[in-house]
């Protein structure tokens, strides 16, 4: 039997630090589907399948057997800049820049940390918009977490990206050219301990991926098609994150790739969650791991459920007692559980757990048969919540400006 603490109120964001998007006690958050800023990026070859590809060169009136040229050089070799591709001839160069290879994104700033085994770099987008990637190099892996959309519409209070609001999707090759330029940095060797090969892609950064779910899809295809039509990389290497979308979750279950579903659940109670997560407000707690259950069927991988661990928030053990109890009704060894200690975002009231509650929290999870592993927090000293560089570049832009 486990207790459960007598609540004392809702534990909401101060109404006088609360951003746009954040609870406070007045107001419910608003959720945001619609972008903010509706101009459309240029098109580029990594928005395009390979057949695409030759039709936009045939119509700028160049050879079609380029296609294949420009795809090696982009996924294969990691140039994006025509100037640079020495079998191109130099009459082509700005031909081809405009109908495929514009410039999509450029670096703003990069942070390091994990003596430089980890890079945190913020991204300026064709309109101003700016978005973050991490590079983090394991002794096994080096993994990427991406951004898919420029801000958050889906609102959740602990978040430094929720609390700015959705400025817009990113459109595939916004999303394909973060992860070219993390391959050419793994080559170069800009990480510590020498050159490497980027292997493993987490769409964990700025945005709700599902929420843009057809750049998410091309993006993925971008990805696991061998070159010369995309980077090759292995789709048992790739995460898509949500916070719930349910309907797109069983799209995605439907197409059968086999990348893993991580849930960001973070409470397993209804009530909790509606506060901390706004869009369980559409899709509960039961229907989420319902879907998550039916990914996992579909396509046999194992779902990740994510849960930030918040201190006298969410940690409790009878939580902890409660998420197992729901995974196990569902079935056993379909789901692992990854707590993470909350990074906090600065001025917020949320706090990470205690390492004590922490470790009743995983305990409880482990003695009831759950596979809980504590993720690692790369990049927590260097702004490494998804949202926190953008926000804290903005506001050193803004007082030197001053
Ligand atoms: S936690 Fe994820 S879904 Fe929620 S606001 Fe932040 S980026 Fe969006």
């Amino acid at each position: 039997m486990v207790n459960r603490p007598r609540r004392t109120g809702r534990q909401v964001m101060p109404t006088d630090q609360a951003p746009e998007g954040a609870l406070t006690k007045d107001a419910k958050p608003i959720l945001s589907f619609a972008p903010r800023r509706r101009g459309k990026p240029p098109a580029h070859l990594a928005d395009l399948d390979f057949e695409q590809r030759q039709k936009v060169l045939v119509d700028a009136g160049l050879p079609k057997f380029r296609a294949d040229q420009l795809s090696r050089h982009y996924f294969q070799r990691h140039i994006a800049d025509p100037a640079q591709m020495p079998d191109l001839p130099k009459s082509m160069v700005d031909q081809v820049e405009q109908s495929l290879m514009p410039p999509l994104i450029k670096k703003v700033h990069t942070l390091e940390t994990d003596d430089g085994k980890t890079l945190k770099h913020l991204w300026e987008l064709f309109d101003g918009s700016r978005v973050e990637s991490v590079l983090m190099r394991y002794p096994s892996r080096t993994t990427l977490c991406i951004s898919s959309q420029a801000g958050c519409g889906m609102a959740c209070p602990f978040c430094a990206t929720g609390q700015m609001g959705l400025t817009r999707n990113l459109s595939t090759a916004e999303i394909i050219e973060q992860v070219r330029m993390a391959a050419l940095a793994c080559e170069n060797g800009d990480l510590a301990g020498g050159p490497t090969r980027l292997s493993n892609i987490v769409f964990m950064g700025m945005g709700e991926p599902l929420a843009n779910y057809r750049a998410i899809i091309n993006s993925l295809q971008r990805m696991i098609e061998e070159p010369p039509h995309g980077f090759g990389l292995s789709a048992r290497n790739i995460t898509v994150s949500t916070v719930g979308l349910v309907p797109a979750i069983d799209k995605l279950a439907d197409l059968g790739y086999p990348v893993t579903l991580a849930v960001s659940l973070h409470a397993p109670d209804d009530e909790l969650r509606d506060e901390l997560i706004p869009i369980n407000s559409r899709w509960k707690v039961g229907e989420l791991l319902d879907a998550a259950r039916r990914y996992f069927v579909k396509t046999g991988r194992r779902v990740s459920i994510e849960y930030a661990l918040i201190k006298d928030m969410n940690d409790h053990p009878w939580r902890a007692q409660l998420l197992a109890d729901e995974l196990n009704k569902r079935g056993h060894g379909w789901a692992h559980v990854n707590p993470i200690p909350l990074n906090p975002t600065p001025g917020s009231i949320w706090t990470a757990s205690t390492s004590r509650a922490q470790n009743e929290f995983v305990e409880t999870l482990r003695n009831a048969g759950i596979v809980t592993t504590i993720r690692d927090t790369r990049g927590s000293d260097i702004d490494g919540a998804c949202g926190q560089l953008a926000t804290s570049v903005a506001k050193e832009e803004e007082s030197s400006d001053e």
